[in-house]
């Protein structure tokens, strides 16, 4: 039965005598019982080499206590758990081979050593959190700087750290936190400093289940760096299309400009021709001022955005009312249809009227004599669709293709940036732009922005 047993065991007598030994514990030490039956345990093992185990065998004789120790047995490579149980006869010995735990215990620290390495040396500070986020389990060592915070006073008062955020930030913050007990989720937000600086923050962290048990993870990273990255690229781009655009227009200003010069030279030599190039003289200079006022809106950073709560019906009546004269020069009916505009929307006022400026105008410009632009407004729950149709020749297909482009103009007056400019301002924003057009029928223009 004791051959069964899955611990080694072994009888030692009074005289260190080796009386017994099952099977198990030959496959451990590697000896046949049968060869070594009677021989004293020092025979085998000297005692200098495993001094450690004889001494602990003796307190157990001696003492006549039980004894608990781990040893290695160098000839074999093996580590083993020893519990010695002092008996009437001498000693009962359990050999347990606990290498594999060892070694696994071992890989365990090494892995937690790295770890370790990894979680003290980030930047970024990770943490483990219970699902309510009334208690944080772990937050690694860059906390302490990143949130100018000791970790002991988060670690015993969670709520410590909002205090850090931003007033204005909290709630999305909060509810941001609440989404991660459920799935993968990230929130950015401002932390304020003791000084009143402020740092850009990204929270990222999802749910991970555990014996039953729900806990959140994740990882706090200042972005205040790469978010001014991001705006250095962002004017670096637009630098890059201001070059690539200043080619166009010095060559488009240098037109009228050539003009301008060769009227007034012939005007300061034949002072009775004068009055008669003042009008060509003061239509090139608008078009001078058109191009620049376009190119002005255009080096515009979206950052600059100021966003206030818009009534929607105002600012097409300002429109309207602003193109009014030009439209009745023409004698064209502008007809403006609100929809249901009974609440606001947030965005820039300047930006949103030259988008409608911009369409309206196209309109105008595109009809005959007693043509018709009709506008049409109208709020959903998310966002707000304008558009903009007249019953002019259209745009054929080439057209549509190159509409937006810089300079493409088929007006002897115009500049070729109107659409480009609206298009840039409806991206700034965050809204899209759609043509619709037939030839010979007309054009629809329809601009959806977001209300928030
Ligand atoms: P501009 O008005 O100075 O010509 P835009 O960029 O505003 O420059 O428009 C570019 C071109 O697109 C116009 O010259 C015109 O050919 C065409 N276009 C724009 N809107 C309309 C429209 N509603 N109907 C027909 N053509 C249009
Ligand atoms: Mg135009």
């Amino acid at each position: 039965m004791l051959d069964k047993f899955p611990q080694g065991m072994a009888i030692i007598g009074h005289n260190w005598e080796i009386q017994y030994a099952n099977k198990k514990m030959e496959e451990i030490t590697g000896y046949t019982f049968d060869r070594n039956k009677a021989r004293k345990l020092w025979d085998l093992y000297s005692i200098e080499e495993h001094y450690h185990f004889f001494q602990h065998y003796l307190r157990a004789m001696e003492k006549q206590e039980e004894v608990e120790f781990e040893g290695h047995l160098y000839n074999r490579g093996i580590t083993v758990h020893v519990t010695v149980h002092p008996t009437d006869a001498g000693l009962s010995i359990f050999l347990q081979d606990i290498t594999h735990y060892k070694q696994q215990l071992q890989a365990l620290k090494e892995s937690e050593e790295r770890f370790a390495i990894l979680a003290n040396n980030m930047k970024d500070v990770f943490w483990i959190s219970n699902d309510s986020f009334t208690q944080i389990h772990y937050l690694s060592p860059s906390f302490q700087s990143v949130f100018g915070m000791s970790r002991r006073e988060a670690l015993s008062k969670p709520e410590n750290v909002l205090n850090v955020v931003h007033p204005d930030d909290l709630n999305r913050v909060k509810s941001g936190l609440a989404l991660m007990r459920s799935k993968k989720h990230q929130v950015e937000y401002r932390l304020v400093g003791p000084n009143g600086e402020e740092k850009c923050m990204m929270t990222k962290g999802f749910p991970v289940q555990n014996n039953g048990t729900v806990y959140v993870i994740g990882i706090h990273e200042d972005v205040t760096e790469k978010n001014e990255m991001l705006k250095l690229k962002e004017k670096s781009q637009q630098l890059s299309t201001i070059t690539q655009m200043s080619a166009g227009i010095a060559h488009e200003i240098k037109n009228p400009l050539t003009a301008i010069k060769g009227f007034l030279q012939i005007g300061a030599a034949n002072p009775d021709l004068r009055d008669h190039y003042q009008n060509i003289i003061l239509d090139e200079v608008n078009r001078i001022e058109a191009i620049v006022q376009d190119f002005m809106m255009l080096s515009k950073p979206k950052s600059s955005l100021q966003k206030e709560e818009v009534e929607p019906g105002s600012v097409v009546t300002y429109v309207t009312r602003l193109l009014e004269p030009e439209a009745d020069e023409k004698n064209v009916q502008l007809i403006y249809n609100p929809k249901s505009l009974n609440d606001t929307i947030s965005t820039e006022p300047k930006r949103l009227n030259q988008i409608l400026i911009n369409l309206v105008k196209n309109a105008i410009d595109a009809v005959d004599h007693g043509g018709i632009v009709s506008i049409v407004a109208e709020l959903s729950s998310n966002d707000l669709t304008l558009s903009v149709s007249d019953n002019g020749p259209g745009l054929s297909a080439q057209e549509l293709a190159k509409i937006g482009e810089p300079f493409f103009t088929t007006k002897e007056k115009g500049t070729g940036l109107g659409v480009m400019v609206t298009k840039k301002i409806v991206g700034d924003l965050n809204g899209t732009i759609s043509y619709k057009s037939k030839k010979g029928e007309g054009t629809k223009v329809t601009v959806r922005l977001p209300r928030y």
